[in-house]
């Protein structure tokens, strides 16, 4: 029988006030993994009033001290590291040596999040008037509400989590339906680390049933999203309306750029691994490849063999390259982009349909899929597929390249393969993206520089690196003056 797992609220384990619950289950296999309480705006309601309860006592802890206990959930995440990755691979599916880099990313912000606790810099400067100090501290919002993706079931959510628990916030994290499972883990995390409770609430649910009456509730001051852009952008209008701020980290196209003068085997190794990897379903996930026409043919020839050669099936499984896609509505996105595709006159290399044989019949299995013959501004090369498929756009000059991958109504990232330092000089400069890469491909991102894209793919704010705190921060200015006397500034000192 499928396990119950329950939402954590004020420092307790509960079920749904209602007493309704889904079942999460396995894409690889279709094999139930547990029963989660099927959350509702009574249950945002409850956790909302923990998390504010809780936000005084933990805004006044120190923050060297906030930080160590994120330094002790470092350690435990570490120590549990293998079992943290099996539970995700078996929600999400994706292989085990990438479900242990999304634990490994939850690792990384930990630390990095617990040394903020000694730092949380502030500005000190002079004032323009005698016998007067003048500084600025970041102080925390208040209540943050956490509405993440599947995809990364684990690092996305401590991207968010860790800094605003750092900077003194309290949170209510509603993880996505798909992935349930790894919510559950990290609230027990930080039970484990000594988090007080209500510091970390998790609600278990749907978008509408949780998520959205947690972007209405007065209570929560700020809304971190990582999701799809019809989503996201819905809560950020909403979040205007109730003049609350919005963070928002959406979709990307991402375009990998060949040039002629490019060590192929590389470019097409990197290609592989960011269109296949994750099965596709990463937000920086290699779309395009936007390649010159003098080295098309040679790297639609590599791509190809490589696609070909990946091992399908259960991502616990040793020796797998790739696993399912997510859920049976990803696999009918996916498909539905091929009928797309073939609509727009767009030539399927390999691939192009749902991967059937052993061990793969009860899954979400797609085959990795090249398309060629795509124009820049077709809808397979201008929409995110988010599936195993990747799209070949030919082009005759660095120029041109970059325009084709500036065009799109993303800007997460994008990259090029060159030898020649002007070119990369030149792309690095002109593609409008939130993150570049030369000689390597569009995935890979290190916790400790900022994360997040231009255009549709954000609303100008960047996670992680040095940015991590401006979302859950605000800034206070404060002058202390130790003249005696009135001090009027702009108007005594001219
Ligand atoms: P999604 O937008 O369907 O769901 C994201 C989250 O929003 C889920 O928790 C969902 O339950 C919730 N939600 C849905 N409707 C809601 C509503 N009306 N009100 C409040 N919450 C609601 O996205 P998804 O399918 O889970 O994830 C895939 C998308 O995420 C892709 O577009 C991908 O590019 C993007 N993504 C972006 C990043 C990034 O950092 N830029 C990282 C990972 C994934």
């Amino acid at each position: 029988m499928a396990k119950t797992f329950h939402n954590f609220i004020g420092g307790r384990w509960v079920p749904a006030r209602s007493g309704r619950a889904f079942t999460n289950s396995n894409p690889a296999t279709g094999e139930p993994l547990g029963e989660f309480p099927d959350s509702g705006a009574e249950d945002v309601e409850a956790a909302v009033h923990a998390a504010r309860g809780a936000l005084r006592a933990w805004q006044l802890t120190p923050a060297p001290k906030r930080g160590e206990m994120l330094y002790r959930l470092g350690q435990a995440i570490t120590a549990r590291k293998e079992e943290l990755a099996r539970a995700a691979t078996r929600e999400m599916g994706k292989i085990l040596l990438e479900t242990r880099g999304d634990v490994q990313e939850g690792v990384d912000m930990a630390y990095l999040a617990a040394g903020e606790g000694r730092r949380l810099y502030g500005v000190t400067t002079p004032s323009e008037m005698p016998d007067k100090w003048a500084m600025s501290v970041r102080v925390p919002v208040g209540v943050v509400g956490v509405i993440t993706a599947w995809n990364f079931p684990f690092a996305v959510p401590t991207w968010k989590i860790f800094p605003a628990l750092v900077a003194g916030n309290t949170v209510v994290f509603k993880p996505s339906e798909e992935t349930p499972e790894m919510g559950w883990h990290l609230a027990h995390l930080l039970e484990e680390a000594g988090v007080p409770a209500g510091v970390l609430n998790v609600v278990h649910g749907t978008g509408p049933q949780v998520g959205w009456p947690m972007v209405q509730h007065p209570g929560v001051d700020v809304i971190s999203f990582t999701g799809s852009n019809p989503v996201g952008t819905k809560l950020a209008v909403e979040g205007a309306r109730l003049g609350k701020r919005v963070s928002l980290e959406m979709g990307g196209k991402n375009g990998v750029i060949v040039m002629d003068d490019a060590d192929l085997s590389l470019a097409a190794n990197a290609v592989a691994w960011g269109a296949f990897g994750t099965t596709g379903q990463r937000c920086t996930a290699t779309s395009r490849v936007i390649v010159h026409e003098r080295v098309h043919d040679e790297l639609v020839r590599l791509v190809v063999q490589r696609a070909q050669a990946l091992r399908l099936g259960d991502g616990l499984e040793e020796g797998v390259e790739m696993g399912p896609l997510v859920s049976a509505k990803q696999l009918e996105r996916v498909s539905g982009y091929m009928k797309v595709g073939a609509d727009e006159g767009v030539r399927v290399a390999t691939g192009g349909a749902r991967a059937s044989g052993p061990g793969l019949d009860r899954g979400f299995f797609f085959q990795p899929t090249v398309l060629t013959d795509v124009r820049a501004d077709m809808r397979v090369a201008q929409e995110e597929i988010f599936g195993p498929v990747v799209s070949f756009v030919r082009v005759k000059s660095l120029d041109e390249a970059v325009a084709v991958n500036n065009a799109t109504p993303f800007g997460l990232s994008s990259s090029i393969f060159t030898r020649d330092v002007n070119a990369a000089f030149t792309a690095m400069r002109d593609l409008g993206t939130g993150i570049v890469y030369v000689n390597h491909g569009t995935t890979g991102a290190e916790t400790h520089l900022p994360f997040g894209g231009t255009r549709g793919t954000g609303n100008g704010h960047r996670e992680a690196g040095h940015t991590m705190l401006d979302a859950f921060t605000e800034w206070k200015s404060v002058y202390v003056d130790f003249s005696g006397r009135v001090q009027r500034a702009q108007i005594d000192n001219n």
